[in-house]
């Protein structure tokens, strides 16, 4: 299992703050702003590259989850960003699909 499905299943703690069916939001462990969450799914994709047709539906959930959960953490009117690091380039550290949700600080651009 990956150290995500691990967190789903409850075998490692994590302060969860909002689940689905399929995915689930806890909040990242190493916070880069005063929210930051992690939108994942149950089910291990391991990165948005290797991601198939077939996952579009679940693609789409984890996105309106990450919108919802936002809402629900306040950030609705303040705004936020969604991250998703893919690969070695892209700053990917655990391989299986995440959604970062970073807010309550105002983001600068371009990224590091
Ligand atoms: P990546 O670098 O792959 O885009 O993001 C992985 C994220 O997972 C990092 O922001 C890191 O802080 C977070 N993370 C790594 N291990 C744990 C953990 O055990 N619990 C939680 N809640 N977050 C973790």
């Amino acid at each position: 299992m990956t150290l995500f499905e691990k967190i789903a299943a409850r075998q490692i703690p994590a302060d969860i703050i909002a689940e689905g069916s399929d995915w689930i939001a806890f909040r990242d462990i190493a916070p880069q702003a005063p929210v930051h969450f992690l939108v994942v799914p149950k089910r291990c994709i391991p990165r948005i590259n290797e991601a198939q047709v077939s996952d579009e539906p679940l693609l789409g959930t984890l996105l309106s989850a990450a919108a919802a959960t936002a809402r629900q953490e306040g950030l609705g009117d303040s705004g936020y960003r969604i991250v998703i690091n893919n690969g070695p380039d892209g700053g990917e550290t655990v391989p299986h699909l995440h959604i970062h949700v970073l807010g309550a600080r105002h983001m600068t651009w371009p990224p590091g």
